[in-house]
């Protein structure tokens, strides 16, 4: 085993090459949702050799290491996601992805390192009072790893008290820890619009209905909800993603399928444009005298964040050595988080860091910033100390005379 350095800065440092190791490996073996088999395997051994207690198997390929400390307290987890993007990697570095169509773009592999880098140091720590769990969550690109490690029992195996997640952010310095109560990031829903008609040839439409015409009259009066028809202070997205239809040139076909996505931050709102969807297409219907069935299902909820757990990653952030401010308000992002099923089970909160980059994640250019995998897991490590409680009390009083109140 290697000898621990009391000091997390100085190990972080003297432990970088093996960690970015870590990372480029996992950037080269991307795996989608729920098939991170090699993945998994690579986490459990490292957790192994840390000498955690290493759980596998939970929602497939989801790994939980726990770090018993020798006194007891509270528990908490401390959760990164696992899977990569079917997305062709653009960039020619030497640990460019050999999967082909798949690639680390959202920058999992460094929150999966950072999260290790966390677990490598806080592993030598024999002073920790409590218990943490490592979380390691396969499929939360659009596939809900984190909803079915909810309901495969995660908290009621691995009990916590607050559980916490963290995700690399474009456009922020390098560092910089954004966290706030309340909403980080919306809830999405799915739907989708069949519009049955009764196709004919081309030349002679008046024999028929069009499917293709009353698609366009839905496309454009779905625009209006979000102008016209839901409260203007209260966010709200209505986009169409996909649009299918027709096979011939010179037919009318009977059917068009639309699909996309909605994105809103309060219940009243989702609903209200659900509903008016659904008025909107039996308008169309009616008036273009075709049939259309819409349907909507919820896929994630609000990223919403428990304000004294937003306190504690606020409190870590201030204690980071040399990091960017905190940001502790903002707009919400209307992108969505399957740690929201986490959140709805148990308390606690979710955290950009800033990556120092501006290469938007899903990019096929994305590639994970090395510089953020010390500077990551010392947040990691500082959120830890702070949520059991461990915090140096002399660092807080210091920080919180200079930069006021974080409540
Ligand atoms: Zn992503
Ligand atoms: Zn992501």
């Amino acid at each position: 085993m290697t000898s621990k350095a009391p000091d997390p800065a100085d190990f972080l440092r003297e432990r970088l090459p093996v960690h970015r190791e870590w990372r480029r490996h996992l950037h080269k073996h991307p795996e989608t949702a729920f098939n991170e088999h090699e993945t998994s395997a690579f986490l459990v051994e490292r957790l192994s050799a840390m000498g955690l207690e290493v759980a596998h198997g939970l929602a497939g390929t989801g790994v939980v290491a726990t770090l018993k400390g020798r006194s007891p307290g509270p528990a908490i987890g401390l959760r990164a996601d696992m899977d990569a993007l079917p997305i062709s990697e653009t960039g020619v570095m030497a640990y460019r992805s050999v999967n082909a169509g798949t690639s680390h773009a959202c920058g999992h592999d460094g929150h999966m390192t950072m999260l290790l880098a966390a677990a490598d140091y806080l592993s030598g720590q024999a002073d920790i009072g409590g218990t943490v769990h490592f979380v390691f969550q396969p499929a939360e690109e659009a596939a809900g790893g984190g909803r079915r490690m909810v309901e495969e029992g995660l908290f009621e195996t691995f009990p916590v008290d607050r559980i916490f997640g963290l995700h690399n952010w474009p456009g922020l310095p390098l560092g910089q820890v954004a966290v706030q109560p309340g909403p980080m990031m919306a809830a999405m829903d799915l739907f989708s619009f069949h519009v049955h008609a009764r196709g004919v040839h081309a030349a002679m439409p008046h024999l028929g209905t069009d499917a293709i015409v009353a698609a366009g009259a839905l496309v454009g009066s779905l625009q209006t909800i979000v102008s016209r028809v839901t409260d203007p202070s209260r966010a709200l997205v209505l986009s169409l993603t996909q649009i299918h239809g027709g096979e011939s040139l010179n037919a009318l076909p009977d059917h068009v399928e639309l699909r996309g996505t909605l994105r809103y931050f309060d219940a009243e709102t989702g609903a209200t444009a659900q509903h008016r969807m659904r008025e909107t297409a039996a308008g169309v219907a009616r008036s273009h005298d075709v049939a259309i069935d819409f349907d909507v299902w919820p896929a994630y909820p609000v990223t919403r964040n428990d304000a004294a757990a937003s306190r504690v990653m606020a409190r870590a952030a201030r204690l980071m050595p040399d990091a960017p401010p905190l940001v502790g308000q903002f707009a919400p992002s209307t992108a969505s988080e399957d740690f929201a099923f986490m959140l709805q089970a148990r308390p606690g909160a979710y955290a950009w860091i800033g990556n120092g980059r501006e290469t938007a994640l899903h990019n096929p250019a994305f590639d994970f910033n090395d510089d953020l995998i010390p500077i990551g897991a010392r947040y990691w490590i500082e959120v830890a100390r702070a949520a059991l409680g461990q915090a140096d009390a002399t660092r807080i009083q210091a920080v919180s005379s200079s930069q006021g109140d974080d409540q």
